[in-house]
């Protein structure tokens, strides 16, 4: 693993720029944003726990391209406890995380579900319980940032039957000052832009109804999915292994949930923008909705309708009548979302966005 320092000026600023764009600012924030990251001398205290996980999503932000989130977690945040990384282990290590709590002033993450069954008895850190170590760190915490599906919302120890009673932090600590990073994992990406966020404004992004940042989560992975237009004129991958998923047609049939799963992925990618779910072939499986395991499987069913903003509930059998429509008309598969809302046949001239989103 390098270290922010150790990247060349240009290769640090392209860094800033795509930072700026997630967060919702244009090129002449750059220079500030590094400026919030290279001054970011006082460090503040990090204190990352584990729950009941995979360690799924410290593995994904440990381990992406550099430049990458670890860098900047490791070089701007003073990292006061992290189990999966850090050298004591034991009493020594429950000792750090004491002590860091005492200090007060840090910001806590939280990977894994909370399992709350039978006293939380089902995990045990230290002699304590689960639910006994996060209340006790998140009353200390300037700001609780739960990460992957597990924290925000359960996820899979979370899934029917659910035997611990698995709960995502924000149903046991309330959600005063929780910000959820769902996914599954979660992105780097997204962590990276949440630290610096909150390294320039001292405070974190606007969410969603479900503590999602909207500069995150705001859009579907539907709406700047590259393979929209094939959606919009009706052209699926019927089964994989076919022709239509050699020329990279809609994968909504053979079970994408994208129409239905907040991220921008399509546009931030993952690994350096090295490639992405849909990207590399695989359906969207909606894994940063609340309760994803029992709503959106079987992974390769088909989602029984979709609803797109703008254009409401529509069928797969709409989209194709109208697609044929549209292509008998001469109009170009990525307008039929326009024919979707009425738009079109009405006068109006076709735009050149493809679609509502
Ligand atoms: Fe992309 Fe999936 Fe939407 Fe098809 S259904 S356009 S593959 S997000």
């Amino acid at each position: 693993m390098g270290s922010l320092r150790s990247l060349s000026r240009r290769d640090f600023l392209k860094f800033c720029g795509a930072v700026a764009i997630t967060i919702g600012l244009n090129e002449a924030a750059i220079p500030e944003i590094a400026e919030a990251i290279e001054k970011a001398t006082k460090r503040p205290p990090l204190v990352w726990l584990e729950m009941a996980l995979c360690t799924g999503d410290s593995e994904a932000i440990i381990q992406s391209a550099h430049p990458g989130p670890a860098e900047l977690v490791l070089d701007v945040l003073s990292i006061d406890y992290w189990d999966t990384i850090m050298a004591p282990s034991g009493k020594q290590a429950e000792k750090s995380l004491q002590d860091a709590v005492e200090k007060g002033d840090f910001l806590c993450v939280v990977e894994g579900a909370i399992p709350t069954g039978e006293d939380g008895k089902y995990l045990t850190i230290g002699d304590k319980t689960g639910v006994e170590v996060l209340k006790e760190v998140s009353e200390k915490a300037k700001a609780v940032v739960a990460v992957g599906n597990c924290a925000t919302y359960g996820g899979l120890p979370a899934a029917k039957p659910n035997p611990t009673e698995a709960k995502g932090v924000s149903e046991v600590i309330g959600k005063e000052k929780v910000i959820n990073l769902p996914g599954c994992p979660c992105n780097g990406r997204w962590v990276i832009d949440t630290v610096v966020y909150y390294l320039l404004f001292n405070k974190l992004p606007e969410v969603d109804e479900l503590l999602r940042p909207k500069m995150i989560y705001g859009q579907t992975v539907h709406q700047n999915c590259p393979r929209r237009a094939h959606f919009e004129a009706g052209e699926f991958v019927e089964e994989f292994g076919s022709e239509e998923e050699a020329k990279g047609y809609c994968l909504y049939k053979v079970g994408c949930k994208g129409p239905e799963a907040h991220c921008n992925s399509p546009v931030a990618g993952w690994n350096n923008k090295a490639n992405w779910c849909i990207g590399s072939g695989a359906g969207c499986i909606a894994c940063t909705e609340p309760n994803f395991w029992d709503a959106y499987t079987p992974l390769y069913d088909r989602l029984p309708g979709v609803s797109i903003p703008g254009i409401g509930n529509v069928s797969v059998d709409t989209i194709g009548k109208i697609a044929g429509v549209a292509t008998a008309a001469g109009i170009g598969a990525h307008f039929v979302g326009q024919a979707l809302t009425g738009r079109l046949g009405k006068g109006a001239p076709p735009e050149p966005d493809g679609g509502e989103a």
